[in-house]
């Protein structure tokens, strides 16, 4: 039997080396770009959070989220880094449950997935970018401009639309619409949020600590702590990614409070900047030693503080409204930075049109959908590597007849 799998990224690599388990299966890996595995290889900043140990636990969406469950059940955190120690990958476990490779290099995790792919009944067809996609009478054709493939089960392991320059393509939504699958809103997650804060510009490159809370109309939206980092547009980093979900999608207004010393009380830190007054601090450092100095000036001055008065010339309500500035900042929010900056793609291929317990069409038989390009998005911190993982794995079971 020839299982075709379109897609040689984190998905389509597990599916190939599950289905590969059974001898008796030959498996044809195409995939469009000159290796497999590019995004991979550029995920974590270079260093791959390939999991994280509590993904078992949820932290998936999309319209119909609980579809995620059965195959992060059946191979999970745990099952997937005892599957890449049998791969011959060394990982490394930080305390927030982030998984990298010990060598702290993406490549590391592409490097043994190729070396598996290596074997008699596994065929990887690099630069083949499949154009068309049709279902005959014994099983699937796939054709690019130079080749067309024949196989008796297809994985569609396209991915996502998010990372544009990494290879994410509309390519999985239209195969799977083409044979008659519907597909949700796409929205960029796991992304930048665009500000419109002329402030937002002078502390580009700043990276701070924070609790940040989004919220649209007055109503709590999403929220979270950790690291934020300011950008020529808005605001990023892992504190911003994690809450970014569906922000700016609906009209209103947006905005994000952040809270830059979340473990300070307001009253601790008002009783500091009171002692201040009483050096010769000139009112551009009245946040000196306290917060990224570029940060504090900023915070200060919008706290109508004006920046060549002296600190001790402060008045009472100027420390309240420095104190406000840095527990209570408002940052309007425009909209997100778009897919080709985003990590993850939320919405995508109705997964109730999929069986959870194997990855396979309830509308077209030995069609198989996994990873990015169904209506499944996780959180940050390598939940959405661990559901291609899974997902992957279990589409080449299935479709391999193993399982
Ligand atoms: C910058 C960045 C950093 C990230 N960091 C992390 C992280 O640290 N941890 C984490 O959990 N997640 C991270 N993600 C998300 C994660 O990379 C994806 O969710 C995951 O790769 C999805 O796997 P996939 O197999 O569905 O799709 P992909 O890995 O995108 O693979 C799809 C493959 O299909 C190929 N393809 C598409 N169309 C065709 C076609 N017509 N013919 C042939 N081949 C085709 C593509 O070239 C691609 O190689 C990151 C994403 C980005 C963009």
């Amino acid at each position: 039997m020839v299982i075709g799998i379109i897609g040689g990224g984190a998905s389509g690599m597990a599916a190939a080396i599950a289905a590969a388990e059974n001898p008796e299966v030959q498996v044809v890996l195409m995939e469009r770009q000159a290796r497999v595995g590019r995004k991979l290889g550029a995920t974590g900043n270079g260093r791959c959070n390939l999991t994280n140990l509590h993904a078992a636990k949820g932290g998936y969406h999309g319209d119909e989220a609980a579809f995620a469950e059965y195959a992060i059940s059946a191979f999970g955190p745990e099952k997937t880094l005892d599957w890449f120690s049998s791969l011959g990958l060394f990982t490394v476990a930080e305390d927030s449950g982030r998984v990298y490779p010990y060598s702290d290099q993406a490549n590391s995790v592409v490097d043994v997935l190729r070396f598996a792919l290596e074997r008699e009944n596994i065929t990887v067809k690099l630069g083949y970018e499949a154009e068309k996609v049709k279902k005959t009478a014994s099983g699937f054709r796939i054709e690019s401009k130079e080749e067309t493939v024949e196989c008796e089960k297809l994985i569609v392991a396209c991915g996502g639309l998010a990372g544009t320059k990494l290879g994410g393509t509309m390519s999985g939504y239209k195969f799977l619409r083409g044979m008659g699958h519907k597909c949700t809103k796409l929205r960029p997650t796991l992304v930048q949020l665009k500000s419109g804060w002329s402030g937002v510009q002078g502390l580009k490159g700043v990276r701070c600590n924070c609790h940040a809370a989004i919220y649209h109309n007055g109503q709590l939206h999403s929220e979270s702590a950790g690291e934020l980092q300011f950008t020529e547009y808005g605001i990023s980093g892992p504190v911003i990614f994690e809450i970014s979900r569906d922000v700016c999608q609906e009209k209103g207004e947006w905005v994000c409070r952040l809270d830059f010393l979340p473990e300070i009380s307001a009253e601790a830190l008002a009783s500091e900047l009171q002692r201040r007054r009483k050096t010769p601090l000139s009112a551009s450092e009245l946040l000196t030693g306290i917060l990224h100095n570029r940060l504090g000036r900023v915070l200060s001055q919008s706290a109508g503080i004006s920046q060549n008065r002296k600190v001790a010339e402060l008045t009472d309500y100027d420390i309240q409204q420095a104190v406000r500035a840095v527990k209570n900042f408002e940052i309007g929010l425009t909209e997100p930075m778009g897919m080709d900056s985003a990590q993850v793609t939320a919405g995508g291929i109705f997964t109730k049109e999929f069986d959870d317990r194997t990855m396979e069409s309830r509308i077209v038989p030995g069609l198989y959908a996994c990873g990015e390009v169904l209506d499944i998005d996780g959180d940050c911190g390598g939940y959405n590597l661990q559901w291609a993982w899974s997902s992957g794995r279990l589409a080449g079971l299935c479709a391999g007849g193993i399982k």
